[in-house]
């Protein structure tokens, strides 16, 4: 079994070696045309690629070398011979390397790893020169023909398996399974070829051994899948362009297509407007590579190259979507602008156009400024905040606060009940309103733990009110439809309730149509759970939207609380007037009570009234104040 340390290099044939020559060059051709993903593990392939070609051509010259017996060669076969062994074991440091990096591995124990792959690659390669000079190892005769010596190959292959053997089992929980059982595979098979070659008494496939994973880790983990059409890349590639850029100091151009009407649609857009987008990324930006958020949303990224005038581009741009829109009635939002360190640094341009789009009218064209800027850092300090008041979970967490505004009851002629809101204070920004986080809160799921907060807070005032002996009805708190999908919903509510030894009807809850695909029957169980408690439940925001009266009435509602819009449309004319008011008899007949908000003015108010109202809610009677301050409304309607 000595030979199994020996090569031998009688049965070289070239055919593997050229064959892997080629393949490496196709990989080339393919990486250069088409992926642009150029993440630092790209990067590692690429020098992987690259090695195992080098190490081919090596190795063919290495053979024809040796083959020519001539003793003058001996050096360069010595050379030559280190030199294809060090390439392919440097393939193998990188695919340690690369394993790290693309999984994100913990860095103190990624140092590890590179250390020790390291410095089995620098021993093995010493200990084969040391080998060869004490003629232990692999050695020329006189005549240049080979004198069989130990071969540290097979020793070092050996290691470097069982090192790579040993960090895919480290790192087997961070990788998705089917990319880990397939690299399981590739792998099997190279090592089976390369022993195999041993008994077969063959030489010439060892490199081709090294090019199986690398095909493998090329249609694994940098074939990003992109839109044929117009060519678009994913956002992932998007983040990895920006990033590399800023990295290499280059300033880019950023532009930002939106179209509204297709954003979360199963429909691809028109035509018309990939053959547009199409045409201005070929003819305006050569370089420019095109990404797809979604749908309706596409970013383009290009290297900004000096004495081009941007500022046309744009206008053309402009002129012709403009037309388009006229034509074809595609709504539009477009957002440009060039690279900017702050945003580059924290990688955040989609976040940030995101931000502009919320705030900019439809068919328009915006050029990123300095104010999207500040309201944008605004816009990642409140989340940074929601985020940490989310982690920390502290109910008194002194960053919430509960503001009220009084209800006025017209049957009691008092203020006996009152709507709980919530303001932020945050030592960066002071006081922040529910337009700035409520929406934020509920994309990132922190509105859950807001809502606990708000709801313990108002417990503990409703605790004192009572302890001083106020009489109000009860307070109710805003609670997103989104909440009622969790399961602990109602035990999260009830226990806070019952932490702050109060009755559950000073409790009730407001929840707005939720047009989710929230599952009707278990928001109706969830519903009748808390009813059981005594607490209230209100419709918010009825009139806004599309309504289903039929779910409306499913749902065992007690007050329907008639947005400030139907408010407003009730003075407009009769006829409106007549609608907002036979709604309001509906609702009242089927012994919903009805509550107006937004009631500003005496007119307001005198419309109400007439319209079957109970209670009446707006600037009118008071804005939403500290609530403590609602003593004040209370008190008052104890005399
Ligand atoms: P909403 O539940 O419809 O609350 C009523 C909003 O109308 C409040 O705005 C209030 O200040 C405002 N308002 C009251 N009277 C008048 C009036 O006479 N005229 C006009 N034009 N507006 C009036 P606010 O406090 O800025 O809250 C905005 C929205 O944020 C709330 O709308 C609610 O949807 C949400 N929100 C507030 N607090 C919470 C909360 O604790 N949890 C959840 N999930 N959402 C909340
Ligand atoms: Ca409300
Ligand atoms: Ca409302």
């Amino acid at each position: 079994m000595l030979n199994f340390l020996e090569t031998s290099y009688s049965n070289y044939s070239r055919a593997a070696e050229i064959c892997v020559i080629c393949l490496t060059i196709v990989i080339f051709i393919l990486l250069l045309t088409s992926y642009v993903n150029r993440t630092r593990a790209f990067r590692i392939f690429c020098g992987i690629v690259g090695i195992i070609c080098l190490a081919a051509i090596t190795n063919v010259c290495f053979n024809e070398t040796i083959k020519l017996q001539n003793p003058k060669l001996n050096l360069l076969v010595y050379i030559l011979r280190w030199l294809y062994e060090g390439m392919l074991f440097n393939v193998f440091f990188l695919f340690t390397l690369y394993i790290i990096v693309i999984t994100n591995y913990d860095h103190k124990k990624s140092r590890i790893v590179a250390i020790a792959s390291t410095a089995l690659f620098l021993t093995i390669m010493a200990t084969d020169v040391l080998l060869t000079v004490t003629k232990v190892g692999f050695v020329l005769g006189e005549d240049g023909t080979v004198i069989h010596g130990t071969n540290i190959f097979m020793v070092g292959y050996i290691a470097f398996v069982i090192l790579i053997a040993v960090i895919i089992f480290a790192i087997r929980k961070l990788v998705y399974k089917r990319v880990l059982y397939g690299f399981y595979g590739v792998m099997a098979l190279s090592i089976a070829l390369r022993f195999g070659q041993l008994f077969m008494n063959e030489s010439s496939l060892t490199t081709i051994t090294f090019a199986f994973p690398t095909l493998a880790m090329l249609y694994i983990m940098h074939s990003n899948p992109y839109n044929i059409s117009i060519g678009t890349l994913d956002i992932a590639s998007f983040e990895n362009t920006t990033k590399s850029l800023y990295t290499k100091h280059r300033d880019f151009i950023i532009m930002s297509l939106y179209l509204p009407d297709y954003v979360g649609e199963a429909k691809e857009i028109p035509d018309v407007v990939s053959e547009q987008i199409r045409r201005f990324a070929a003819k305006l930006f050569h370089n420019a590579l095109l990404f797809k958020v979604n749908n309706g949303h596409f970013l383009l990224v290009a290297k900004k190259l000096k004495g081009k005038d941007y500022r046309s581009y744009v206008q053309v741009i402009l002129r012709e979507f403009g037309a388009q829109y006229l034509k074809h009635r595609i709504p539009f939002k477009i957002v440009y602008g060039s690279s900017i360190e702050e945003i580059s640094k924290i990688n955040a341009y989609l976040s940030l156009i995101e931000n502009i789009n919320a705030s900019i009218p439809e068919n328009s064209m915006h050029s990123i400024n300095e104010k999207d800027i500040e309201r944008f850092r605004k816009h990642l300090y409140v989340i940074s905040e929601l985020e940490d008041i989310y982690k920390n979970g502290d109910l008194d967490d002194p960053r919430v606060l509960v503001y009220c505004q009084p209800v006025y009851n017209i049957e009691t002629r008092r203020f006996d009940s009152a709507e709980s809101l919530m303001r932020l204070n945050l030592e960066k920004m002071g006081m922040v309103y529910p337009d700035m986080f409520i929406s934020l809160a509920e994309q990132k799921d922190f509105i859950h733990k807001l809502t606990l907060i708000i709801l313990n807070k108002t417990c503990q005032s409703v605790k004192r009110f009572m302890n001083e002996g106020f009489n109000f009805k009860r307070i109710s708190v805003n609670v997103s439809a989104l909440e009622l999908k969790d399961e602990s919903f109602c035990k999260d509510i009830i226990e806070i309730i019952k932490n702050n030894d109060i009755p559950g009807d000073k409790i009730a809850i407001e929840l707005t149509e939720s047009t989710s695909e929230l599952d009707f029957d278990i928001m109706k169980k969830r519903i009748n759970i808390l009813k059981n408690e005594g607490i209230k439940f209100y419709l918010d925001d009825f009139g806004t939207g599309y309504s289903n009266m039929e779910r409306i009435i499913e749902l065992p509602f007690d007050i329907i609380k008639f947005d400030r819009s139907m408010v407003i449309a009730s003075g407009v004319n009769d006829r409106s007037l007549s609608i907002v008011k036979n709604l309001a008899r509906m609702f009242s007949d089927l012994e919903y009570s009805v509550l107006y908000e937004g009631v500003e003015d005496s007119k307001d108010e005198d419309r109400c009234v007439t319209m079957a109202a109970k209670y009446l809610q707006g600037y009118k009677y008071s804005r939403p104040i500290p609530v403590d301050n609602l003593r004040e409304f209370f008190k008052q309607s104890e005399a």
